[in-house]
């Protein structure tokens, strides 16, 4: 009799994206005329740099010759990539990382999700509540909490964020074996700085556990003094993965593209104590089971790094940036508490009120569509996220609907 995995019954639907299509649907049939403006959603709006454009072109016409035509490439991606992404993004920021430590990927969402494979189903896994929902639900499926119950999982130690303590998740008063971080954050918008990071890295290095450091939105970075890889972090090398993306860095979420970082020294144990190299365990789930990304797609993404690249993938983020401070502004002038906004797409509020009924009040009274924070988890009650990605026109004019509506 084929059984399935009991642990995807203990999933919840996901209710978030479903509740809120729902309720968007049915405003827009009892108000057709109305526009309505969508800041809930994290996905791009702006086309792909031109300089992208060209080299994904160019990929592809190497595909129509016999001299340059590509069968399957490397798994972990072609060395072209591989050594602009760890000459440009870690080591002119002194991070000593080399290109094969560099892997290649469909996506940071893959990623995130698959590594977890690697470590042993009865660790202590710590997350930030609120959380994007991957790791948490990946930790599921692979069996590694108890039920859920009062909006959270047996098993798992979750790291509120809230007003209180910035919206940062604190050490843990409990021994946790893989710990999730993602700065800058989604949902929050929350950023760490270089001593934070430190604080995290020596204490995996004290509990013996490792770091999965999600840096999806490094690009939104503006501030000098924040550090835009875990790998800046004396020590780190041993107690942490990366994961970074060309989605929103370089509006790749329909192209796909990412790359995670595993360091030789990185390490995990066995039952007995004994170190074993996690980039060597990586090597042999990535190559068993990924078949690479396209040529064409790593020409285009390997164009990110050429002066071109740089200058378009920079006005891009600046673009959404733009539309990130309007948004801060104009709801700090509203008296809300917010986060987020300086060096990421995402603005964090504090609406003081109940979440789903401040998504409403936005939707119906004007017309915006924003995500409510219990989507995130537990903490993310009393709380919305905005995003910045869409056009200036588009925000500015949802601020003056939302300046209007509350009143
Ligand atoms: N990590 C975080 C924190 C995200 O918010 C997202 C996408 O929204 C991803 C990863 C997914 O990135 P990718 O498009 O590379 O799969």
């Amino acid at each position: 009799m084929i059984r399935i995995n009991a642990n995807y019954l203990k999933l919840q639907s996901s209710y978030l994206f479903s509740e809120i299509a729902k309720r968007v649907a049915r405003h827009q049939e009892a108000n057709p005329t109305v526009d309505i403006i969508k800041l809930g959603i994290g996905d791009v709006t702006c086309p792909l740099p031109a300089a992208c454009i060209q080299a994904f072109h160019e990929g592809i016409d190497a595909m129509a010759a016999d001299a340059t035509f590509k069968g399957y490439g490397p798994e972990q991606g072609y060395p072209f990539l591989r050594e602009a992404i760890a000459a440009h993004d870690f080591q002119r920021r002194g991070a000593d990382i080399d290109p094969d430590e560099v892997f290649v990927s469909d996506g940071a969402k893959c990623d995130t999700g698959n590594i977890q494979e690697l470590f042993a189903t009865d660790i202590k896994v710590a997350l930030p509540d609120p959380v994007y929902p991957v790791y948490l639900d990946t930790n599921v499926m692979a069996g590694r909490t108890g039920v859920f119950k009062d909006g959270r999982y047996g098993g798992i130690v979750y790291m509120g964020c809230d007003a209180d303590n910035g919206y940062l998740p604190e050490l843990p008063d409990e021994s946790v074996d893989l710990i999730y971080l993602c700065f800058p954050n989604n949902p929050t918008g929350a950023t760490i700085s270089t001593e934070g990071l430190k604080a995290w890295v020596d204490f995996a290095h004290e509990q013996k556990a490792l770091i999965l450091f999600d840096a999806a939105y490094e690009a939104f970075i503006r501030d000098d003094t924040l550090p835009h890889s875990i790998f800046e972090i004396e020590g780190a090398r041993e107690v942490a993965i990366e994961f970074r993306s060309f989605s929103k860095t370089a509006g790749f979420t329909g192209t796909r593209c990412a790359y995670t970082v595993v360091p030789k020294a990185c390490r995990a144990f066995d039952v007995e104590g004994h170190r074993h190299d996690v980039h060597a365990l990586w090597t042999r789930r990535h190559t068993t089971k990924f078949n690479g990304v396209s040529y064409p797609v790593q020409c285009a993404a390997a164009a990110v790094y050429q002066p071109e690249g740089q200058a378009q993938t920079r006005a891009l983020v600046d673009y959404y940036l733009k539309n990130a401070a309007t948004i801060r502004s104009e709801v700090a002038k509203l008296g809300f508490q917010l986060v987020g906004g300086e060096n990421a797409p995402y603005i964090w509020i504090n609406t003081g009120e109940d979440a789903w009924s401040f998504f409403d009040l936005l939707l119906t009274q004007a017309g915006v569509v924003t995500t409510p924070g219990p989507g995130f988890g537990r903490c993310g009650e009393g709380h919305i996220r905005i995003s910045a990605f869409n056009s200036h026109e588009n925000v500015n004019q949802a601020m003056e609907r939302i300046k209007k509506a509350l009143k």
